[in-house]
């Protein structure tokens, strides 16, 4: 068995099937990747011409104007708050996070306030913002949002996200309507989405994206958009971006990875992990007492996977989903699954970050479970 550097060290060898969450490290680089990232730690560069540099590469991949790298999505989105309330200003970028008196705030949309591992509004809060959360969580209407704004705000925050409400939000065109009929910048979290041009497209001022998820970059992030905006972002680095320090490898990791993304066929590659779901259900419905299912991806990504209940109907069963997935994590391997909807008694296994015997592994772990 070939032992990773982890197991090297007495921990568990992982059977990612959650997906790219950052519990489980997010996702794994290609050697192409890693070449680069090496490469880029093994030389000098003034930070600041690269920073300029990268930020003009990644707004080729984007369609911005220019963008700014960053460690993370969620460091793109505390300083793009911190840009958007210091306006360029020096002695603001030094006050940073403290805003008190000047005009910090961004408006949510309620059922947008998630938690993706860490508090939105907590983001907004590291960058000076004051998150202003209008609606309900399950319903906003555009006057919630419109009602909101005033001389304090400083921009509209849109989230796309599974992790987002899906249902009786106002849509993004609207919102980017409100924000620019009010002459505010629309910005849009988009950490995890796949397209990196739709939002720019749509009319968006400034774009997060997460660099190890979707595009399986190094630990990164970026966020793209209006010339002027990033500038106001890039100064951060000077402020709260220190501690959001993005490394000179991470840089050249996540452009390999921009230009990696592209040569991808994704098409064929969504096919195979939706063969690769099939293969789960198919083999999970066959165990007595659970069931199996195909699903989409909630926010309607090429993403398939493969759900799993326990089977009321059948005899016998004497456990619940969550004692099932308590005994998956126990053990070497431990075999994480998506647990969202464990509440609901369900839990869902993402193919992606599978790899070879992966999926064998998981039915025989079931048919044990399930046979105790
Ligand atoms: C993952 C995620 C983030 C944070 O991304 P990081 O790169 O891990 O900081 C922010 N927003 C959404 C919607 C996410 O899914």
């Amino acid at each position: 068995m070939v032992h990773n550097i982890y197991q090297g060290m007495g921990l568990s060898r992982v059977v990612n099937a959650s997906g790219r969450v950052t519990k489980l490290g997010v996702s794994t680089i290609s050697d192409r990747v890693a070449s680069a990232a090496v490469a880029g730690a093994q030389s000098y560069v003034v930070i600041d011409d690269l920073i300029d540099r990268a930020g003009k590469m990644i707004a080729t991949h984007t369609g911005a104007e220019d963008a700014c790298p960053t460690s993370c999505a969620s460091a793109a989105i505390a300083m793009s708050v911190a840009g958007l309330i210091t306006k360029g200003k020096w002695t603001a970028v030094a006050r940073m996070p403290d805003s008190t008196g000047m005009a910090n705030e961004i408006v949510l949309q309620k059922g947008h306030s998630i938690d993706y591992g860490a508090p939105m509004p907590t983001m907004i809060r590291l960058g000076g913002g004051v998150p202003v959360e209008v609606g309900t969580a399950n319903e906003v209407h555009p006057e919630d949002i419109e009602e909101a704004i005033t001389d304090k705000t400083v921009a509209l925050l849109y989230v796309k996200s599974h992790h987002c409400v899906q249902k009786g939000m106002v849509g993004i065109e609207a919102m980017r309507d409100i924000a620019h009929r009010h002459g505010l910048p629309f910005v849009v979290d988009a950490a995890a989405e796949e397209d990196f041009r739709k939002y720019i497209a749509l009319g968006a001022d400034l774009v997060c994206y997460s660099g190890a998820k979707a595009l399986e970059a190094t630990t990164s992030g970026f966020v793209c958009g209006k010339e002027e905006l990033i500038g106001y972002v890039k100064k951060q680095y000077r402020g709260i971006g220190r501690a959001m320090k993005v490394g000179k490898e991470q840089i050249t990791g996540l452009l390999e990875a921009l230009g990696q993304y592209e040569e991808i066929d994704h098409e064929a590659r969504a096919e195979i992990n939706k063969e690769a779901a099939g293969y789960l259900v198919e083999k999970i419905e066959a165990i007595s007492g659970l069931r199996a299912t195909l699903i989409q991806d909630e926010a309607g990504r090429a993403i398939w996977r493969c759900r799993v209940a326990i089977d009321q109907a059948a005899p016998n069963v004497r456990k619940t989903m969550y004692q099932v997935n308590e005994e998956l994590r126990k053990g070497d391997p431990t075999i994480w699954a998506r647990t969202e909807f464990l509440n609901l008694g369900m839990i869902d296994f993402d193919p992606r970050p599978l790899v070879q015997g992966d999926k064998e592994l998981i039915v025989g772990k079931l048919e044990k479970i399930m046979g105790e």
